[in-house]
């Protein structure tokens, strides 16, 4: 089988310290590499005053490892500037958060372009070449323009506005057509997809050639829905050891028989969890014999903070947190558990398999992988509910066994709270079950080998590789 070069923002380079573990997917990418053997190319996470042209190269079974630092200026347009003050809100509907600047966009393709330059003389006209997430849009465009060839394809993690919202972007024409250069692009939903072909057919009069393939630009690609997912079975298991640790055990004594919700997210506005709080003050006002009885606890590791609105949100969660605590407190019982750390895999699966109610209440969000894991992490004699927002990419899949809710209704996730912390256990059984089957037959293997299955497949169409005659 050909070649598969991965480029991501980060790579997960295996180091004696993490024994060459990671979070999911990167385990999964590492598996994928494996199968073929391959390249991971992308930023090393450094910033260096004066970064070397040259990648870092390891290697390890039959991957190359190959990572470039950044100058500061490149960090601050590139990343914390078109990526995550521009891209990262517009792509959550935050247009009130997105900032625009040409500064910044420069940036931006200037260090997809350096990538490019990069990537070029390591690659093969055989390879398959799979561009992650919304850092990287410009890539395959950059190397087309290079002369490059292979079959190339594109996976976006976060969800993809709809068209009244992403014209919002003053250059969207120039970064949608630079999307048209891959040869397959994956979302996580259905309506993520189509709201990428609505653009293409309203803006750019795209094409549609049947259901999968779209001609816009000169070229004809294939986009398809594979929602990313968890490693089922292995967290399944995990659960069970990781809940008889001494981790877990001191937090049940902690708990001393209090119900637990618990909330795993990165400190980020997209979370939804001003709204949580709120939403978990209205049940204690509202049902009030679960004064005392109950504890949520917020796991909020901080991210990306660098970035204005991350320092913010991080202060608001702060006084409300204050706030809830300060009203409802008693001398044996603190309601809100706030946790501005980050904790190891195997932690977290044990503390999922304590609480009585996983709380994934997103704004918006591309999947959200903490729901599955919650899921997974499960008990099956004595399973956990899972609270959804209908925002979450995760919901398109987990509507049978979730209780769905709209994050912005507070009093809405304050009654779902209490339907959670009173369902009878049959309920619980068979909403778990049903999840379950589904975390099953799509589980993380199945979500790359789809994707690159179909990648092997490309190109769609003998077009002009550049998309030069539609320029
Ligand atoms: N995570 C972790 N430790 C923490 C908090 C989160 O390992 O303290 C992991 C979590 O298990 C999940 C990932 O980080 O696998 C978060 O993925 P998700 O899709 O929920 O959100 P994202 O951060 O990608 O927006």
């Amino acid at each position: 089988m050909s070649r598969l070069v991965v480029v991501s923002n980060r790579v997960a380079v295996p180091s004696k310290s993490s024994g060459g573990a990671g979070g999911g997917l990167a385990v999964a990418l590492k598996a994928a590499l494996k199968a073929s053997g391959g390249i991971w190319f992308g930023w090393s996470g450094e910033v260096a005053e004066h970064p070397s042209a040259a990648p870092d190269i390891k290697r390890s079974d039959s991957v190359t490892y190959a990572t470039l630092d950044l100058s500061p200026d490149d960090h601050a347009t590139y990343y914390n500037g078109f990526s995550n003050s521009t891209l990262w809100p517009l792509f959550h509907y935050r247009l009130d958060l997105t900032d625009f600047t040409r500064q910044t966009y420069g940036g931006y393709m200037r260090v997809n372009g350096m990538f490019a330059g990069r990537l070029l003389p390591m690659l093969d006209p055989a390879d398959r070449i799979w561009v992650h997430d919304y850092h990287l849009i410009p890539l395959a465009e950059h190397l087309r323009n290079m002369g490059v060839q292979a079959r190339m394809g594109f996976f976006l993690h976060t969800p993809f506005p709809v068209p009244e919202v992403l014209t919002a972007l003053p250059n969207h024409e120039t970064l949608l057509r630079s999307m048209c250069a891959y040869d397959l692009i994956g979302f996580q939903t259905a309506t993520d997809r189509e709201a990428f072909v609505g653009y293409l057919v309203r803006e750019a009069q795209g094409e549609r050639l049947g259901d999968d393939l779209i001609r816009a630009y000169g070229r004809t690609l294939k986009t398809g829905v594979y929602p990313i997912s968890v490693e089922t079975g292995d967290i399944a298991r995990l659960a069970q050891e990781a809940y008889r640790s001494r981790h877990s055990e001191r937090m049940r004594e902690s708990l001393v028989d209090k119900q637990l919700i618990i909330g795993v997210d990165r400190l980020d506005y997209s979370k939804g969890l001003v709204k949580r709080f709120e939403a978990f003050e209205n049940l204690l006002e509202h049902y009030v014999d679960n004064r005392g009885r109950v504890v949520f606890m917020q796991i909020a590791p901080p991210s990306r903070e660098d970035v204005k609105e991350y320092i913010e949100i991080r202060q608001e969660l702060e006084a409300k947190a204050g706030h809830i605590n300060g009203a409802y407190a008693d001398f044996d019982w603190m309601p809100i558990r706030y946790l501005n750390k980050g904790f190891s895999r195997r932690n977290l699966l044990g503390f999922y398999r304590t609480a009585e109610i996983g709380l994934v209440t997103p704004l918006r969000d591309g999947m959200n992988l903490v729901a599955k894991e919650y899921v997974a992490a499960q008990d099956p004699e004595g399973p956990g509910v899972l609270i959804l927002s209908r925002f979450a990419g995760a919901a398109d899949e987990l509507a049978t066994g979730a209780l769905i809710v709209n994050p912005y209704d507070v009093e809405a996730v304050a009654q779902a709270l209490q339907r959670a912390l009173t369902m009878p256990l049959d309920e619980r059984r068979q909403r778990y079950e049903a999840m379950m089957a589904v975390l099953e037959s799509n589980d993380i293997r199945h979500w790359w080998r789809r994707f690159t299955a179909d990648l092997t497949a490309a190109p769609f169409a003998a077009d002009d590789p550049t998309g030069a005659a539609a320029a």
